[in-house]
């Protein structure tokens, strides 16, 4: 029997507009005003008897009984259905008051409905349920064995359950009036209005319940990778049809009680309560599955992919505050998720306490960068690039290095990512290339030889037309003759705004200044780029150079790229040699130039003037 009855409540329960429950930064300021205002008219009803001339012994039992409820409205340990239950209470009970102290005036029953609109603020069926049982006790049961009239009706006299019912049916339409408002705020204010999924807020409140339940909680989030291709080659609209497809999908695949939602833009979320970490992957898995399956947009076929990133309750040890808590998770997933997008997207990753580390550790790096180039722990390094044929060397690439106070030296691979992303580089690359330019300028004077000097630069510098005029005042200012300087720029930069970048390149190029194509091989259209761009140089990628020693597939390749550079008027440099074995290969494809660990490493400038001081030693 309890049973059947719990059922039918959880039945009931699930009828409710989802995410009802408020947050507790709303309830409690709520509860608190209206608790206020049901003190102030209750004990407001005691000078009104009197004043109404009723005998202080007939008014302060009333007022009692719209005082004493108040007490168990207090106690913060009590559940909130306890508590909004004994405030209802005591503002209808006020409202029965005023009705007896009147003498059953009408305008005295109007205050009854003004307290419904009250206890609405709860956005809770509890205190509904309390008015309807005050409506029935008041005219059903003491209407029975103390009859009284309802609105001078004497109809009401002869039969209260007539007018219990007809009170009760208007405090039910008045709630229901209510509880159809909330409904359809929250639909607007927790819902994500393309894919009708849950939205941010209301998802991080299922999260808070979840992690405040105490159980097994899990999250997903999952990103599309490379969307924005699909909104710029398709338009938005098929863009939109693509997120709702895939919101389908995952509502679908969803388990009962998993709450899927969308962030932004293409990044959606599932919450798992109940599920640990490794059930989690497996949904993870899964969804990504769903979303793989082709779509068909517009009558076209498409397919898209996500990255996804899996944390569970475990990895945020002990938070007592689950709203701390649930911010922690989230992170906890996207640091996961970010890895994903790392390893070429199309997975799912499961967070792990190494990667909370390195994100710290990066935060702190980051920091640091602040100020890097004033406080001089920056040093340009230089690595020799040398002419294949007889080994006389032709100038130098500038390399990177930070001298951190603490963690010694940082490699650029850690910290030039760091850089990029927080726009800190374009000081630090303008920083490097007058150090390089100067230093080299100075070397080419003293062997009295053009020595060369090739310079890295970032996505972030060529976005900015000033690049031009930092690089013409670092040429103007050390002297060094234009031919002198290569740009070196990787392809994966000229992916976005190819035109602006090829612009930029151009009137770099008008300076005098060289461009080559670093790490060639290792993005998507090699070929194309380098007939539409202006290039000068190409610099095999090392990962090539170094399959050489196996001879095969590898040795075709880099015969192939020369042949293709020669046929289009272009130098040669190969990255990363390091064996006599593949620089006698290079010489035999007629490779002009090579640059690697046999002939030198990177080295400060003083150790290059050192080297050339001491003729014996290569690098000089
Ligand atoms: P990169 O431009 O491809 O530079 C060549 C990298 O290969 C250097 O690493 C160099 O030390 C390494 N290398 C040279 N010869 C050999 C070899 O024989 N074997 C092996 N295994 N490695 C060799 P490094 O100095 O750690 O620089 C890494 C990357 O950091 C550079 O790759 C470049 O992308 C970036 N970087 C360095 N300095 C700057 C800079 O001033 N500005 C910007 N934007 N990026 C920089
Ligand atoms: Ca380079
Ligand atoms: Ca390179």
């Amino acid at each position: 029997m309890r049973w059947t009855v719990r059922r039918a409540l959880r039945a009931a329960a699930a009828l409710l507009p989802e995410g009802r429950r408020l947050p507790a930064g709303v309830w409690g300021p709520r509860h608190r005003a209206i608790l206020a205002l049901a003190a102030a008219q209750a004990l407001a009803m005691f000078p009104l008897g009197l004043a109404l001339d009723h005998r202080p012994g007939h008014v302060l039992p009333l007022v009692a009984l719209a005082v004493l409820p108040l007490a168990a409205a207090l106690p913060r340990r009590w559940s909130r259905a306890v508590r909004s239950a004994a405030a209802t209470a005591s503002l209808f009970a006020t409202s029965a008051v005023l009705v007896d102290l009147t003498g059953g005036l009408i305008e005295a029953h109007f205050h009854f409905f003004v307290m419904v609109g009250v206890v609405a603020l709860y956005q809770d069926w509890v205190p509904f349920g309390v008015g309807l049982g005050i409506v029935v006790l008041h005219h059903g049961v003491l209407g029975t064995f103390f009859p009284h009239s309802v609105y001078a009706h004497h109809d009401a006299v002869a039969h209260p359950w007539r007018w219990t019912l007809l009170h009760a049916g208007f405090v039910l339409a008045a709630s229901c009036a209510h509880l159809a408002s909330w409904r359809l705020n929250e639909q607007q204010g927790l819902h994500d209005a393309l894919t009708g999924l849950a939205n941010r807020t209301q998802l991080g409140e299922v999260l808070d319940r979840a992690l405040a339940d105490g159980g097994p909680t899990a999250v997903v989030l999952l990103d599309l990778d490379g969307f924005k291709s699909v909104n710029d080659a398709r338009g938005s609209a098929a863009g939109d049809e693509v997120l709702r497809a895939v919101a389908r999908r995952l509502r679908c695949d969803a388990r009962a009680g998993d709450r899927v939602g969308r962030l932004d833009g293409d990044s959606f979320a599932v919450v798992l309560a109940g599920t640990d970490g490794a059930n989690a992957t497996r949904a993870a898995e899964r969804f990504l599955t769903v979303v793989r399956e082709p779509l068909s947009i517009g009558g076209q076929e498409l397919t898209v992919q996500a990255s996804a990133g899996v944390a569970d309750r475990t990895t945020i040890g002990a938070q007592q505050c689950p709203e701390g808590g649930t911010a922690q998770l989230l992170r906890n997933a996207d640091l996961a998720l970010q890895r994903a997008k790392e390893r070429g997207g199309d997975r799912a990753v499961t967070y792990a306490a190494t990667m909370g580390r390195a994100a710290a550790e990066r935060a702190h790096l980051l920091e640091d960068l602040n100020g890097v180039v004033e406080r001089g722990e920056l040093q340009v390094h230089y690595q020799a690039t040398v002419e294949l044929a007889g080994g006389a060397t032709e100038g130098f690439e500038a390399l990177l290095r930070w001298h951190h106070p603490v963690r010694g030296t940082v490699p650029p691979l850690e910290f030039v990512p760091l850089a990029e992303s927080s726009g800190h580089i374009v000081a630090i690359g303008a920083w490097v290339l007058r150090t390089a330019v100067h230093q080299v300028a100075r070397w080419s004077r003293s062997h009295g030889r053009p020595l060369t000097v090739g310079v890295n630069l970032s996505a972030l510098q060529l976005a900015d037309d000033e690049v031009v005029d930092v690089v013409a005042g670092a040429l103007r200012d050390s002297g060094l003759p234009a031919r002198q300087l290569t740009l070196e720029i990787t392809e994966s930069l000229l992916v976005d705004d190819f035109a602006g970048t090829a612009a930029r390149l151009e009137r770099l190029r008008e300076l005098g200044v060289r461009i080559a194509i670093d790490d060639f091989g290792t993005g998507y259209s090699s070929l194309s780029y380098l007939r539409r761009l202006p290039v000068d140089i190409v610099k095999i990628d090392r990962s090539f150079v170094g399959d050489l020693t196996g001879g095969g597939s590898a040795t075709t390749l880099v015969a192939t790229i020369v042949e293709l550079a020669r046929s289009l008027g272009l130098d040669v440099i190969a990255e990363g040699v390091e064996t006599e074995q593949q620089a006698g290969t290079l010489r035999a494809l007629n490779c002009g130039l090579a640059q690697g660990y046999l002939y030198a490493r990177p080295v400060s400038a003083e150790q290059v003037e050192l080297a050339v001081a001491a003729p014996s030693t290569a690098g000089g």
